[in-house]
């Protein structure tokens, strides 16, 4: 009988236990239509002591002209990533850096574009974002495809700018590189201090509640992202999220 009463116990236990689990992970979100921007911040309001260089409003990327759907140099994403990256900025300052933002939220239309350059004959920028790669391979090696995580609205392309030196952080390898130099892990001719510094931003998103992408050093997804299947269509511009 008390045996009995001891498991009734333990499993009443093991069910609150689940519940308050599971009540930690906020519910996935229902879809709602593409150009609805009614969950996004901007990025600069959010964490204002993060620093811009939004490089696809710009023409150094890998394109090298703006990107469609960039209408201003700002960035916006999803008011749950933005609370957690306002912890990462924290964190940062704390070890005396800030965050610089290359992109956040990026709508379909851009990627579109990405799509479309991938098929034409533009080499512009071959020298410093693909030089060991022909650009007909890009789309089949997953460098680009026809859908990003970026336009579900909370993932974020970042790295350290250090408060010290005013400088960038040595990561020993630019954003949107397309090659082995970009993947988190890879040792190969990167010194001790660009991979000890790849892994001080990794470790300060990661205990910020985001996860890493294992080919990109700078692009990081918050973990239980509020809409997992939308890929939204509005364009980056603050008049997206003025009205709210
Ligand atoms: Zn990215």
């Amino acid at each position: 009988m008390y045996t009995k009463l001891l498991k009734l116990t333990a499993a009443a236990a093991a069910i609150t236990m689940l519940s308050a689990c599971s009540s930690d992970i906020p519910p996935a979100k229902p879809n709602i239509p593409d150009e609805d921007a009614s969950d996004f911040v901007a990025l600069s309001e959010a964490v204002p002591d993060a620093i811009l260089e939004i490089r696809y409003y710009s023409t150094y990327n890998f394109v090298g002209e703006r990107i469609d759907g960039y209408e201003e140099p700002c960035a916006l994403i999803t008011k749950e990533a933005a609370e957690a990256l306002k912890g990462a900025s924290q964190e940062a300052e704390e070890k005396g850096y800030r965050l610089k933002i290359y992109d956040a939220y990026r709508p379909q239309t851009a990627v579109n574009n990405f799509i479309e350059w991938a098929e034409n004959d533009n080499t512009d920028m071959k020298e410093y974002f693909y030089p060991e790669l022909d650009k007909s391979v890009l789309f089949d090696q997953g460098y680009i495809a026809d859908k990003s995580g970026h336009s579900r609205g909370s993932t974020v392309d970042l790295t350290l700018f250090d408060m010290d030196t005013g400088k960038d952080v040595d990561m020993g390898g630019t954003f949107d590189y397309f090659g082995k130099l970009s993947h988190p892990d890879y040792t190969g001719e990167l010194t001790e201090e660009q991979i000890n510094n790849r892994n001080i931003l990794r470790d300060i998103m990661l205990n910020n509640g985001f996860k890493p992408l294992d080919t990109e050093w700078w692009h990081f997804t918050l973990e239980n992202e509020p809409y997992p299947d939308t890929y939204f269509d509005f364009p980056v511009s603050e008049d997206s999220v003025a009205a709210q």
